[in-house]
C-alpha cells in the first residue's frame, strides 16, 4: 500500500504543472483567508473604536449631568439670604435654627445626601450638619479650603480619599459672599460630596464589559489622576505624567488641545486611546486599549502580503525557468532527434545511393549476359546447350526485373521518386496498359476484361507513367496468381470536382487468394506469402511496397479485400488533375439507340452490359442462338453486337432484306473480337474487347475508331492538281502510304524522310499543305513545326497549314498539335474519309478543280481473289485502307520491306537507358506501318513494346523484343516471298 501511495506521490510530484498549480492555489487561498480576517479584525477595530466613544461619551454626560446639578445646588445655596446671614452671625441661634431648616432641605436634595459648611470663617471649621470639623487652613491637605475662600470666586473642586471607607470623594465647594464697602468679603462655604470611587468603578466596570484591557483615568486640570483602578493614584495625587511618562504628556497633551465636551482618538505606543473633556469639571478621561495584537496582526498582515508578493514573484520567476528549461530541453531533444533522423536518412539515403549505383552496374553486365544467352539460342546448339541457355537467359531476366524493383525502391528511400504531373489521356495510359500485360495471358485461359466510366474525363494531369506502372504491378500480380477464371480492370470515379477526379481503380481476379494473416503484411518489403503453393512463380515480394509507395507519393491509397482460394481485389484510390472535362467515352442519344447482345462467353457479356449500362444505352442481352434469333426479330435494334466466334452462326440469321425484321430494317452487326485480331469482313463492325468503351461509343455514334473499310471509302469530290503538297515521315513505307492515298487528288507531292529536310523544302519551295510526322528520330514533328513557324515569321511569309501525322490517335491530341501551332492532324493508319476532309479544308479554294473522274468503286471478288496470301496480314484490310488499289498496296509493302531492312539490326540491339527514346521512336513507327499494311498481330505487338518503352519496363523489353524481331524478319520474309 504504502508503496504504491508513495509512488503515486511521486508520479504525482513528478507532474510539475500539478504541482505549481497547487502551490499557486494554496497562495490563493492564504491570501483570501488573509484577508478575509484582516477586514473582520479591522471590522471589531472600528466596532470597539465605537463602544469606546459611546461608553466615554455615556460616562461623561453622567459625571457632568450629577456635577452640574450638585453645583448648581450648592451655588444656589450659596446664595441664600438665611445663609448668608447665618454666616454673617453664627452665634444668633434663631438664624442658625433658620438656616438648619435650609440645610436640611437642601440635603434632601443632594445626591449623596452629604452637606458640609463652614459658617466660621475666623474660627475655621466646618459642619455636616452632625460633628463640627476643624480645618487647619495650614494643612496642606486643605488647600482646597484657601482656594475656595480666596482664590476662586465661584467654586472649587478637589478630591479626597477616604482610607477607611476605602473611597474617593469629589467635593464641590462654594464660597458664599456678602457684600461690603470695599467689595465681597467670604463669610465661610458650602460643599457637597460625590462619591467617586462608586463612578470610576462604574467607568471601570463599563470598559471591563469589553475587554479586560482597557484601563480608564481621569484627571483634573492640574494633570492630577482623579479617577483609577489603583486608589493610591488618586490618593496620592499622582501626576498622569508622572505615572505614565511619556504616554501621560502625550495624553495631556491632547487633553489641552480639547474644547468643552469634545473627545478624540489616537494609536500611540500599540495602544489606542480615548481622550475626553469634561467640563464641568475641568476634568479629562482617557481610555486606552492595547492594540499590540492588531497591530502586528496588521503588521504580520502587510508582511504576509508582502512575502506573498515576493512569493508569487519568485514562482513567476521559477515557472519561467521551469518552462524556459523543459523548452530548452525539448528544443534540445528536437535538435537531437533531427540530428539522428538526419543521420538516419543520410544512411538509409546512401544506402538507397549504393542500391542505385549497383544495381545500375549490375544491370550492364547483365544485359550482355541475356544478350549472349540470346545469340546462343539463336545459333547452332544441341538440345541440352539450348535448355542451358534457355535458363541463363531466364533467369537473366529475373534478376533484372529484381534490379528495376530496387532500383525503383531504392529511389523512392532515397526520395529521388519524383512525380512528374503532366497532361496525358486517360484513352492511351489504358491502352498502353493493356496492350503490355496481354502478352502475359497467352499461356493462360484467363479472360481479361476492362470496365472503364465513360464519364471520366479523358485529359487528365497526373504522371502517367507511375500510374501505369502500378496498374501494370496489380495486373501483372494479378495474372502470376491466377490460373483461370477472369481477371478485370474497373476504373471509375469516386468524386469529382471543376479540378481533380478521384480515380478509383480496380483490379480484381478469380486467382489463388491470400490468407487474412497474410494479408497485413503484403505491403512489406520482399514479403512473398504462401509460398508453398505459389511454388515456382517468380517474385522478389518488392510489386506491392512499391506500389504502395507510389500511391502514397500521389497522395493516393492502395487496399486490397481478398478470400482466400477465391480471388482478391486490389483497390487504388488517386486523385489526378483534370485537364479537359471531356468525358472518356460518350453516346449521342444513346436512348435511341438499343443494342442487342450476343454473347456467350459469360465475363465478357457482363462486362459489355457494364459499359452499355454506362454509357446508358438500352439493351438486351441473348447467350444462345435460340433465345437470339427470337430477340432479332422481336424489337427494332439500332445495333447488334455479337461474339466473333459467333459470325458463321448468326449470319444466316442477319441476311439483308430479311422481312423478319421490326420494320423491315436490319439492324447493324459489330462483333465483339479480343484484342483485335479480327479478320476483314465486309460492312462489318468490330468492337474491341477488352477495351470496349471507347470502341462502342465510336461505333454507337456512327464515328470510325476501327476500319469500316469499304463504307468509309468516301467520294472524292475535288481533285487539287495545281497544289504542292510535302510529307514528312522517318519511314518510307508511311510516305508510300500516303502516296498512294492522295494520288487520286492529282497533288504533287513532294516527301522526305526527316524534319531536318523538311525545313529545307519548306524554305525551298512553295506549298499548300504539309503534313507532318510526330514522332521522328532527331527531330520530331512538333521542333520541326516550330522551326518553320520562326522562319515564316522572320521572313512575314503566310503560314502554311501543317497536319500533323500521329500513331496516337487519342481525345485530346488535336488540342496538343493546335497548341503547338499545327492546324490539324489526322490518325495513322490514315482514314481517307478523314484526309478527304483535311485537304478541303485547308488547300485553298482556288486550287480545287471538280472531280470529274470515275469513283473508287470498292474491290468486287475478283480483287479479293487476286489478294496475296500472306501469313499474319490482312491483306484485304490493306488493300482497301488503300482505297483497293491492289497495285499501290504491292507498292507499299515493298516499301516496307525495305524499311524492316533497315530498321531490323537497330531493332536488335536492346536499348539502353539513354538509347531509349530513339528506340520507342522506332517501334511507334513500325506499330502504324504494320497496322497500315494489315499486319495487326505485329502492330499490337509494337503496340506492347513502345508502351513498354514509354513505362522504362526494361524487363518487358528485353522479354519480347528477341521475338518481336523474329517475328518482324519472318514477316519480311513472308511479305517478299508473296509478292515477287
Ligand atoms: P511478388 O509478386 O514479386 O512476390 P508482390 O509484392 O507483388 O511481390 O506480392 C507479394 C505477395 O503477395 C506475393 O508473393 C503473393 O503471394 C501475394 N499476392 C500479390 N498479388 C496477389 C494476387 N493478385 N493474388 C494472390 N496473391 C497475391
Amino acid at each position: 500500500m504504502t508503496m504504491i501511495s508513495v509512488k503515486s506521490l511521486k508520479k504525482f510530484a513528478n507532474n510539475k504543472f500539478l504541482v505549481f498549480s497547487c502551490i499557486l492555489f494554496l497562495i490563493i487561498a492564504l491570501s483570501t483567508v488573509t484577508a478575509y480576517s484582516i477586514s473582520a479584525r479591522q471590522i471589531n477595530l472600528s466596532f470597539i473604536e465605537q463602544q469606546l466613544s459611546i461608553a466615554s461619551e455615556t460616562i461623561r454626560l453622567r459625571l457632568a449631568t450629577s456635577v452640574d446639578s450638585e453645583l448648581a445646588l450648592v451655588s444656589k445655596m450659596a446664595d441664600t439670604p438665611v445663609i448668608r446671614q447665618y454666616f454673617m452671625n453664627p452665634s444668633d441661634p434663631v438664624l442658625k435654627s433658620r438656616a438648619n431648616d435650609e440645610f436640611v432641605l437642601y440635603k434632601e436634595h443632594f445626591n449623596n445626601k452629604i452637606l458640609y459648611w463652614v459658617n466660621d470663617v475666623d474660627k475655621i471649621f466646618y459642619s455636616t450638619g452632625n460633628d463640627p470639623y476643624i480645618v487647619d487652613p495650614d494643612d496642606p491637605d486643605n488647600y482646597w479650603y484657601n482656594l475656595t475662600l480666596y482664590e476662586t470666586e465661584k467654586f472649587i473642586f478637589n478630591i479626597n480619599y477616604n482610607p477607611d471607607l476605602e473611597q474617593i470623594y469629589l467635593w464641590v465647594n462654594v464660597p458664599v459672599f456678602v457684600k461690603t464697602e470695599t467689595g465681597k468679603k467670604p463669610v465661610g462655604l458650602i460643599g457637597t460630596g460625590i462619591n467617586l470611587t462608586d463612578f470610576s468603578d462604574f467607568v471601570v466596570s463599563s470598559y471591563h464589559k469589553f475587554d479586560k484591557n482597557i484601563t480608564t483615568y481621569m484627571f483634573n486640570k492640574y494633570n492630577e489622576i482623579t479617577s483609577a483602578v489603583d486608589y493610591t493614584l488618586v490618593e496620592n495625587k499622582v501626576r498622569l505624567d508622572e505615572h505614565l511618562g511619556e504616554t501621560g504628556k502625550e495624553l495631556i497633551r491632547v487633553a489641552r488641545e480639547l474644547s468643552g465636551g469634545e473627545s478624540q482618538n489616537f494609536i500611540y505606543d500599540k495602544k489606542m486611546y480615548l481622550v475626553s473633556s469634561i467640563p464641568a469639571m475641568e476634568w479629562y478621561m482617557s481610555v486606552s486599549y492595547p492594540v499590540p495584537g492588531l497591530l502586528s496582526l496588521n503588521q504580520a498582515m502587510n508582511t504576509v502580503f508582502f512575502s506573498m508578493l515576493v512569493l508569487i514573484f519568485f514562482m513567476f520567476i521559477v515557472i519561467n525557468i521551469f518552462v524556459a528549461r523543459s523548452e530548452n530541453a525539448m528544443a534540445k531533444r528536437n535538435l537531437q532527434l533531427l540530428e539522428a533522423n538526419k543521420k538516419a536518412e543520410f544512411a538509409s539515403r546512401a544506402k538507397s545511393d549504393f542500391l542505385a549505383k549497383m544495381s545500375h552496374e549490375i544491370r550492364t553486365p547483365m544485359n550482355a549476359i541475356t544478350g549472349m544467352a540470346e545469340l546462343l539460342l539463336r545459333g547452332e546448339l544441341s538440345s541440352e546447350a539450348r535448355g542451358y541457355a534457355r535458363d541463363i537467359k531466364q533467369a537473366g531476366n529475373n534478376l533484372v526485373s529484381i534490379i528495376n524493383d530496387i532500383l525503383d525502391l531504392s529511389k523512392i528511400e532515397a526520395g529521388k521518386l519524383e512525380i512528374v504531373p503532366v497532361k496525358y489521356m486517360l484513352s492511351s495510359l489504358i491502352n498502353d496498359t493493356v496492350n503490355i500485360i496481354r502478352t502475359r495471358f497467352t499461356e493462360k485461359p484467363i479472360r481479361f476484361f476492362t470496365n472503364i466510366d465513360g464519364n471520366i474525363p479523358n485529359s487528365l494531369i497526373g504522371d502517367e507513367v507511375r500510374i501505369r506502372q502500378i496498374l501494370l504491378n496489380l495486373l501483372s500480380n494479378a495474372v502470376k496468381y491466377t490460373e483461370k477464371g477472369h481477371i478485370g480492370l474497373t476504373i471509375t470515379m469516386d468524386k469529382q470536382d471543376d479540378k481533380q477526379v478521384l480515380l478509383r481503380m480496380d483490379v480484381a481476379d478469380t486467382g489463388k487468394g491470400i490468407k487474412p494473416e497474410h494479408q497485413v503484411k503484403l505491403f512489406d518489403e520482399f514479403v512473398r506469402v504462401d509460398m508453398k503453393k505459389n511454388q515456382g512463380i517468380e517474385g522478389t515480394g518488392l510489386g506491392l511496397p512499391i506500389t504502395k509507395r507510389l500511391c502514397a507519393a500521389m497522395d493516393g491509397k492502395l487496399s486490397m479485400e481478398s478470400e482466400y482460394g477465391k480471388g482478391s481485389v486490389f483497390t487504388v484510390i488517386i486523385p489526378q488533375g483534370i485537364e479537359s472535362k471531356v468525358p472518356f467515352a460518350v453516346v449521342e442519344e444513346p436512348e435511341r439507340k438499343k443494342v442487342l447482345v450476343y454473347e456467350g462467353r459469360a465475363v465478357y457479356a457482363k462486362s459489355i452490359c457494364w459499359t452499355l449500362e454506362n454509357l446508358a444505352v438500352p439493351y438486351t442481352v441473348v447467350t444462345n442462338q435460340n433465345d437470339f434469333a427470337e430477340a432479332l426479330y422481336r424489337a427494332e435494334w439500332f445495333y447488334v453486337f455479337s461474339g466473333y466466334g459467333l459470325y458463321e452462326k448468326i449470319k444466316p440469321l442477319m441476311g439483308e432484306g430479311n422481312p423478319a425484321f421490326c420494320g423491315e430494317k436490319k439492324p447493324r452487326l459489330a462483333l465483339m473480337v479480343e484484342w483485335g485480331t479480327e479478320a476483314y469482313i465486309p460492312n462489318v463492325r468490330f468492337v474491341s474487347i477488352p477495351i470496349q468503351s471507347l470502341s462502342i461509343a465510336n461505333t454507337l455514334n456512327g464515328k470510325a475508331d476501327r476500319r469500316d473499310y469499304f463504307e468509309s471509302s468516301d467520294v472524292i469530290r475535288h481533285t487539287f492538281p495545281n497544289a504542292r503538297l510535302l510529307i514528312v515521315d522517318d519511314i518510307a513505307t508511311n510516305l508510300k502510304v500516303a502516296e498512294g492515298l492522295l494520288s487520286p487528288y492529282k497533288i504533287k507531292v513532294d516527301t522526305c524522310l526527316t524534319g531536318v529536310e523538311g525545313i529545307e523544302l519548306v524554305k525551298r519551295n512553295k506549298y499548300d499543305l504539309i503534313f507532318m510526322d510526330h514522332m521522328m528520330p532527331e527531330m520530331d514533328g512538333i521542333e520541326a513545326t516550330a522551326v518553320i513557324r520562326a522562319w515564316e515569321k522572320e521572313f512575314a511569309c503566310q503560314q502554311i497549314p501543317i497536319i500533323a501525322l500521329t500513331a496516337n490517335a487519342v481525345v485530346g491530341m488535336r488540342e496538343m498539335f493546335i497548341e503547338n501551332d499545327f492546324n490539324d492532324f489526322i490518325s495513322k493508319p490514315i482514314d481517307v474519309s478523314k484526309l478527304d476532309e483535311i485537304l478541303n479544308r485547308w488547300i485553298p479554294a482556288e486550287k480545287r478543280a471538280n472531280n470529274n473522274e470515275q469513283q473508287d468503286k470498292p474491290p468486287g471478288n475478283d480483287t479479293y481473289s487476286s489478294l496475296p496470301v500472306i501469313p499474319h496480314v490482312d491483306t484485304a484490310k490493306g488493300v482497301a485502307m488503300l482505297r483497293g488499289k491492289l497495285d499501290t498496296y504491292k507498292r507499299v509493302l515493298s516499301m516496307f520491306c525495305k524499311d524492316i531492312d533497315e530498321r531490323l539490326p537497330q531493332l536488335q540491339i536492346m536499348p539502353e537507358e539513354d538509347t531509349l527514346p530513339t528506340f520507342i521512336i522506332q517501334i511507334h513507327s513500325l506499330k502504324s506501318v504494320s497496322a497500315s499494311i494489315g499486319a495487326q498481330e505485329l502492330s499490337s505487338n509494337a503496340a506492347g513494346l513502345e508502351a513498354a518503352g514509354k513505362a522504362a519496363d526494361m524487363a518487358f523489353i528485353r522479354e519480347h523484343l528477341p521475338d518481336f524481331t523474329v517475328q518482324l524478319a519472318e514477316l519480311e520474309e513472308n511479305i517478299r516471298a508473296a509478292i515477287t
